[in-house]
C-alpha cells in the first residue's frame, strides 16, 4: 500500500492545520512524523482515515483518492488514535469483539491478540478500571484487528511506562518484519530513532524535510541522529515562532 499526500491542506476557519503537505509513504516502510505541537501531524494522519476532509489537495492510496475509497480501505488500515475512549462497562475481550464486528474483520483469535499486547490475563476485566498504559495497549490490539496492511499510530507510547513503551517498540518491530507498513507520529525521539526507516519533519503545517535519517542534511550531531535532525529543522523555527498559531518555514 503506497500513500501519497499532494499539497494536502486543511483549514478550520482562520487556523491552517495542514498547509500543503507533500508526503510519500512507501509500502512496508516505517515512516515517523515528528515536529512541534500543532504542526499538523495528527491532521495529516486523520486525512488518510477519512476523518478529516481536505480543504484542498489530495490524499491517495495506491493512486486512488481516499475520499472515494470507502470502508474497504479502512479495513486495510489499523488506527490507534491520540485520545482513546472505549464504551463504558465493557470488558477487554468484549471491546475487541465489538470492534471486530464493526470493522467486519475475522475475530478468530482475540485472546492471542490480547496476549500479544500482554493483556490476556485481564481479558475479563472492565476497561473502565484500566490504567492509561493498559488502555493504550488495548487500543493497539484494536488497531491490529484483521491484520491490516498499514498501521497508523498517533503517539503509540504516550502514557506508557518504560516497559510498556518497550513492549510497543518490540511489537512495532515485529509488525514491520511481517511486512506491514507503519505510519506513526511521536514526540519520543528515542522511539523514532529505534523504529523509523524514514522521518518527515513537520513545521507550520507542512513537511520541511523527509528522508532516511542518514540522508537528511543538518548541522551538528552524528549522522542519522534524530534529535539533531529535529533541532536543525524544527526546533529553532518553533522557538522563533513562539506565541503564533504555527511556525512558517523560512
Ligand atoms: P501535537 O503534537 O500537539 O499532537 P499536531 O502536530 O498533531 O500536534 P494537529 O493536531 O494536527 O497538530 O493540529 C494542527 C493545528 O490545527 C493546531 O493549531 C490545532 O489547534 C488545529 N486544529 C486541529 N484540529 C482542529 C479542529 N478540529 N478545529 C480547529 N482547529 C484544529
Amino acid at each position: 500500500m503506497i500513500i501519497e499526500y499532494r499539497r494536502f491542506t486543511k483549514r478550520y476557519g482562520d487556523v491552517v492545520a495542514a498547509n500543503g503537505v507533500d508526503l510519500r509513504v512507501p509500502a512496508r516502510t516505517t515512516v515517523a512524523l515528528i515536529g512541534p505541537n500543532g504542526s499538523g501531524k495528527t491532521t495529516t494522519l486523520k486525512a488518510l482515515l477519512g476523518l478529516v476532509r481536505p480543504t484542498s489537495g489530495e490524499v491517495l492510496v495506491d493512486g486512488t483518492d481516499v475520499t472515494a475509497a470507502g470502508a474497504g480501505l479502512r479495513r486495510r488500515i489499523g488506527y490507534l488514535p491520540q485520545r482513546l475512549s472505549f464504551p463504558e462497562g465493557m470488558r477487554a475481550l468484549e471491546v475487541l469483539e465489538l470492534y471486530a464486528r464493526l470493522r467486519r474483520v475475522a475475530a478468530d483469535d482475540l485472546r492471542a491478540l490480547l496476549r500479544r499486547v500482554e493483556l490476556e490475563e485481564v481479558a475479563g476485566r472492565a476497561v473502565d478500571g484500566f490504567s492509561g498504559g493498559m488502555r493504550q495497549r488495548l487500543g493497539l490490539a484494536v488497531a491490529l484487528l484483521g491484520d491490516p496492511e498499514l498501521l497508523v499510530l498517533d503517539e503509540p507510547s504516550a502514557a506508557l511506562d518504560p516497559s510498556g513503551a518497550l513492549l510497543v517498540r518490540d511489537l512495532i518491530r515485529e509488525i514491520r518484519a511481517d511486512g506491514t507498513g507503519v505510519l506513526l507520529c511521536s514526540h519520543d525521539l528515542a522511539e523514532v530513532q529505534a523504529l523509523a526507516d524514514q522521518v518527515a519533519v513537520f513545521v507550520g503545517g507542512r513537511v520541511c524535510a523527509m528522508g532516511r535519517p542518514d540522508e537528511l542534511a543538518y548541522t551538528g550531531g552524528n549522522p542519522g541522529d534524530i534529535e539533531a535532525i529535529y533541532q536543525a529543522y524544527a526546533g529553532m523555527r518553533a522557538r522563533r515562532a513562539e506565541g503564533v498559531a504555527y511556525a512558517l518555514p523560512s
